[in-house]
């Protein structure tokens, strides 16, 4: 319990949501069955169909606390054991939680209502069991187009929000100092997702598109960006942290038809180093080295890591101006269609997506 309270923990819960139903006027029964949520919660943010429902949720230890539920017989059928939870436990838990939850509200993941959740009184159309001040602190939330960082909780747009996280996960992974002018509130953990810099709780995944390949995630803070672009690190943008395709997973598997590649085979760049020594620790040198980036020192410089000025004729900078040149007009209309018929064939091949060398090798 004692690491459970520890605010720099990563342990995290996944779990169902019990369908409760009020029994009297004390006590609240559990009828074995569990609240169904749509997949996706990431508002405007998300961006796969909606339609997939699950009841597994996921959550940080520290917005959770254990409650103490009684096996008793069903007063409707006392045959029947139960589990029952008490109406004035259940209250002032409420309260209490949110006075414990408040420092680390962004950590609670957000869901539509169902029929049956949160709990409302027989009859009632009034939620039970929801905190005021909390329901009221999390409807201002952050900005719109905002979202606080899970690391260092800065509110940050989520346009940027790869490049924020980008950045502590960079820090972490050169053991450097994290510029972060905040205490992090969490440390980066083993493959973090790009977007959000959590371990294990967010896909990533690359689609092919008439143009380009886009990236796919579940991730909350998830936001569409040009790949190609990113390859490349800019005083604008400067994390090169992007989904690639490991290629030697690439290469073991049947050929895929159609629009999809396996989520199996894409990695965020910085994950794919690890990738490479879990996965693949005999595969040559060669071919590792065409899979993973190295960092470059502007990235380092532009990422606010390393002090000094950016080298203007590092290769890939130079590289990536071209690029990044044919990828203006992609970038005004990501998220809409991406072949208006620029002319320019922009990446064809998920081959075209694989890491461009840096100039500098660390
Ligand atoms: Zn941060
Ligand atoms: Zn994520
Ligand atoms: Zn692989």
């Amino acid at each position: 319990m004692r690491e459970i309270s520890n605010p720099t923990t990563n342990i995290h819960f996944v779990g169902q949501v019990l369908t409760l139903t009020q029994e009297d006027a004390s006590t609240w029964i559990w009828t074995g069955e569990f609240e169904s949520f749509n997949a996706i919660d990431g508002g405007d943010a998300a961006n796969t169909s909606a339609s997939r429902k699950s009841t597994l949720i996921e959550l940080s230890a520290q917005v959770t606390q254990a409650v103490k539920a009684t096996l008793a017989p069903q007063l409707s059928d006392p045959t029947c054991f139960v589990w029952k939870f008490k109406s004035g436990s259940l209250s002032s838990l409420t309260e209490l939680m949110w006075a414990r939850v408040k420092e680390n509200q962004h950590l609670i993941p957000v869901r539509t209502p169902t029929p049956t959740f949160p709990l409302r009184a027989s009859g009632g159309g009034e939620y039970i069991f929801t905190s005021e001040e909390g329901t009221a602190a999390l409807e201002m939330g952050p900005q719109q187009g905002c979202a606080n960082c899970f690391c260092c909780d800065a509110e940050v747009s989520l346009k940027k929000m790869r490049d924020h996280i980008g950045t502590h996960i960079l820090a972490k992974m050169l053991s450097l100092p994290d510029p972060s002018p905040k205490k992090l509130k969490m440390q980066v953990g083993k493959s973090p997702c790009g977007f959000c810099g959590r371990t294990g709780t967010c896909k990533i995944g690359l689609r092919k598109t008439r143009n380009a390949l886009r990236a796919e995630s579940d991730c909350r803070l998830f936001s569409q960006f040009n790949i190609a672009s990113a390859a490349v690190s800019t005083k604008s943008g400067p994390s090169t942290n992007r989904p690639v395709i490991c290629k030697i997973c690439e290469a073991n598997r049947p050929p895929q038809r159609g629009n999809n590649i396996d989520d199996d085979i894409v990695f965020w760049s910085y994950n794919m180093q690890e990738h490479l020594a879990a996965k693949h620790p005999d595969a040559p040198i060669s071919a590792k080295d065409d899979i993973s980036d190295s960092v470059s020192r502007n990235e380092r410089i532009y990422c606010g890591l390393e002090k000094g000025k950016p080298d203007a004729k590092e290769k890939g900078d130079s590289e990536a101006k071209e690029t990044a040149g044919k990828e203006t007009a992609g970038k005004e209309t990501a998220g809409q269609s991406s072949g208006k018929g620029k002319g320019k064939k922009r990446i064809a091949e998920p081959a075209d997506v694989r890491p461009k060398k840096k100039g500098r090798k660390e």
